[in-house]
């Protein structure tokens, strides 16, 4: 049972994947390769996929990525690999989508961002891109970015407020803007013809507060389901951390039907890193599990020896390289809690109160290490083996709780 009450939204389908109501909150990503380069999104897709990537956005940003778009959808078939892929669209959507057909039938869903689509033909863009979602009968995200916000529409709030007794400040506009912005092109899009169950939202902003505040007024006033994300978060831990404060906020206030985090890589770094961090972020809220959680306390005077802090990154790398194939095979596994503690202290306690634990020896104590099974003294490991005879008994209770 999840302990959020999610806002009511309606659900909408990208490709066989169900979004808002309430379905699970989906985990999405987006690739950074260069989308005409089609061996290398094939393989970027196939692996965000392979880590838990429910959705996978691509950049349609040109003819060449346009034409590969097909191509791309065939080889992943081929593969066996059948995450809905969507087009981010900015500028030339209304070209590209009419242009190549196979390219539009090829996508299981269209991102429009309202502020990219035109400056005096802004709206007809926009109604050319929903008119080709409604002949592909295809959904479409509705993304307001605050970096690319509707400049019109920001200049006629900015003039209207400038007009008043007592004006509002700038945050303030921007964010009525950014809230008009999604519902604006929201009513447009229906009064198209797109059906209400063809429509996601998302309003990014770059400020955890801002992110907030925006996301609780749309929620307030559109009953589509709601992507979230902060948008350019940045780099390590300050993206992480910034993603995980804004989306644990709403996700517990019931907002959101699909996240992502958009964290700038590290050159060379693995790209699912933004879709481990989604998983993480649902998983420690209690929403959805993903992996079995290894609790490890962080150590102190008490214990000098660093092999507990060896033993709990051994276990913890060790789930993470079986989950691939712990996933199919040992189903309900993810819902397991591993416990590897530093001292008696708060070893035992932590450890009983995990599926299984082990609570090694702090400074001074006797060189034995008790391990928990289901709260109950199993065992105690003592040696040299004791991280090899703990996966052992890992391995069995996996096999003897969750094998068929
Ligand atoms: S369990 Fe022991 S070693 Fe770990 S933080 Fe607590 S007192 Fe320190």
């Amino acid at each position: 049972m999840s302990p959020i009450n999610r806002k009511n939204s309606k659900t909408v389908y990208v490709g066989d994947v169900p979004i808002g109501g309430d379905h699970p909150i989906v985990v999405q990503s987006m690739t950074n390769t260069d989308t005409a380069d089609i061996d290398e999104t094939v393989d970027q897709i196939d692996h965000l996929h392979q880590c838990g990537s429910e959705l996978v956005r691509i950049t349609v940003n040109n003819d060449a990525a346009a034409k590969a778009v097909p191509y791309i959808k065939e080889k992943l078939i081929n593969r066996g690999v059948t995450v809905p892929i969507i087009g981010d669209f900015h500028y030339n959507g209304h070209v590209l989508l009419p242009k190549y057909p196979e390219m539009a039938s090829s996508l299981s869903k269209f991102r429009i961002n309202p502020g990219n689509t035109g400056t005096k033909t802004r709206d007809k863009n926009f109604c050319t891109i929903v008119e080709q979602a409604i002949k592909h009968d295809k959904p479409v995200r509705i993304g307001v970015n605050w970096g690319s916000l509707d400049q019109q529409l920001l200049a006629q709030y900015m003039d209207e407020n400038n007009a008043r007794k007592e004006p509002k400040s700038s945050k303030e506009v921007m964010l009525d803007t950014m809230v008009e912005s999604a519902r604006r092109s929201s009513a447009l899009a229906e009064d198209v013809g797109l059906p209400s169950d063809k429509i996601i939202v998302s309003c990014k902003m770059s400020g955890v507060q801002d992110l907030i505040a925006v996301y609780r007024r749309i929620s307030a006033i559109l009953d589509y389901p709601l992507h979230l994300g902060l948008t350019e978060a940045g780099m390590g831990m300050k993206g992480t951390v910034a993603s995980a404060a804004a989306l644990s906020i709403l996700l517990q206030e019931g907002i959101g039907d699909t996240i992502r985090v958009s964290l700038t890589p590290m050159p060379g770094a693995d790209r699912a890193e933004e879709v481990r961090i989604c998983q993480q972020i649902l998983q420690s809220l209690g929403i959805r599990s993903f992996i079995p959680q290894v609790t490890a306390c962080p150590g102190c005077g008490r214990t000098k020896s660093t092999y507990f802090q060896e033993l709990a990154d051994e276990i913890q790398n060790y789930i993470v390289e079986m989950m691939p194939i712990w996933r199919d095979i040992y189903p309900g596994v993810e819902e397991m809690d591993v416990a590897v503690m530093g001292c008696v202290v708060n070893g035992p306690g932590e450890s009983r109160h995990a599926n299984i634990g082990i609570s090694l020896p702090g400074t001074f104590e006797e060189p034995k290490a008790p391990v928990y099974v289901d709260g109950e003294h199993y065992t105690t490991l003592k040696g040299e083996g004791i991280g090899a005879e703990f996966r052992k008994i890992l391995e069995d209770y996996i096999v003897r709780n969750y094998g068929s």
